[in-house]
């Protein structure tokens, strides 16, 4: 590509066009946020960072916070007590489905709601509170700054969470939860109230596309961990429109209801997007519709294959 990175993503957002979709209500926080916002980043590997549009501008980090808490659990567990407790098959469902496997009650996956919160309980910490301290602190490393958590938007989410909650209780049923249901779903809302901007965003899948190191040369994942965090992303990141995102765009990815979308092209470079305004599957409408351009116009794609035939 000729035109200069940071003259292709100002031409991108203003090229967008009409928005689509409704802002998400049931947060009723979440509710309040402008509708217009606007933002692209693209961070690469070695730590830089093109913006344009509303890119300081700070969001909560809603559900793209699950990859990352998994990432942790894992970590922390070992791959195959968290298999144990979480699925790694597609649903197709939406992201607050009760998705359980009949056989084993595993949640089918970690990128909806019942995986999260069944991965957000496999994160160590003496109690819920040092269990959150933990993953906000690696959130603030992949992010490259200290991060904190949106008070106003977590307590709103808290005084509706029924439906997380009865997950919750669904999981300890077939034994897949670890502590109590109310502390965990407290904990799960706090991580999803972690405050963020699309710098932050670029940054971490900047760090994921590195396989796990920062720019600076810091490990932040094991290899082995990033790369099942980025295979979950391919296969579930998108509720249920991953199989139409991975067709046309071709990338791991994770979406949030806040409006912000990550995307790893990995060895290469992180991109993020924000654009409040969600379609029927729960993605941003624009986010989606700039990534789809981008893989236009850069070949994100990772199917994109060729030989040369001599
Ligand atoms: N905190 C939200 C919930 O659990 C996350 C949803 C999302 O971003 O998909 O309902």
């Amino acid at each position: 590509m000729q035109t200069p990175m940071i003259d292709y993503i100002h031409l991108l957002l203003e090229s967008i066009g009409e928005d689509g979709g409704h802002v998400a209500s049931y947060i009723p926080e979440l509710a309040q946020a402008n509708p217009d916002r606007l933002a692209v980043a693209i961070a690469t590997l070695d730590g830089k960072v093109y913006v344009a549009g509303d890119a300081d501008v700070e969001f909560t980090i809603q559900s793209i916070s699950k990859p990352l808490t998994y990432a942790l659990a894992i970590a922390d567990q070992g791959l195959e007590s968290v298999l144990q407790h979480i699925d790694v098959e597609p649903s197709g469902d939406a992201f607050n489905e009760i998705s359980l496997d009949p056989d084993t009650g595993r949640p089918r996956n970690p990128m909806i709601n019942a995986g999260a919160i069944a991965a957000h309980a496999l994160v160590s910490g003496e109690d819920a509170d040092a269990r959150v301290d933990r993953i906000v602190d690696l959130y603030s490393r992949l992010a490259g700054r200290s991060l904190s958590i949106a008070e106003d938007v977590f307590e709103s989410e808290l005084s509706e969470a029924d439906r997380n909650m009865a997950l919750a209780y669904m999981l300890r049923t077939v034994g897949k939860l670890e502590g109590t249901p109310t502390d965990v779903v407290r904990g799960y809302t706090r991580q999803c109230s972690v405050s963020v901007t699309v710098r932050d965003l670029a940054r971490m899948a900047s760090v994921l596309a590195a396989g796990g190191v920062t720019a600076e040369g810091e490990r932040v994942l094991e290899p082995e961990v990033n790369r099942q965090v980025l295979s979950v992303m391919a296969t579930c990141g998108m509720y249920n429109s991953a199989g139409d995102w991975l067709t046309s765009v071709g990338i791991p990815a994770k979406s949030g209801v806040a409006g912000g979308l990550m995307g790893i092209m990995p060895g290469q470079v992180g991109i993020a997007v924000f654009s409040p305004r969600l379609d029927a599957h729960g993605n941003s409408t624009r986010g989606v519709r700039m990534f789809e351009r981008m893989n236009h116009d850069l070949g994100l794609h990772l199917m994109n294959a060729s030989a040369s035939v001599s």
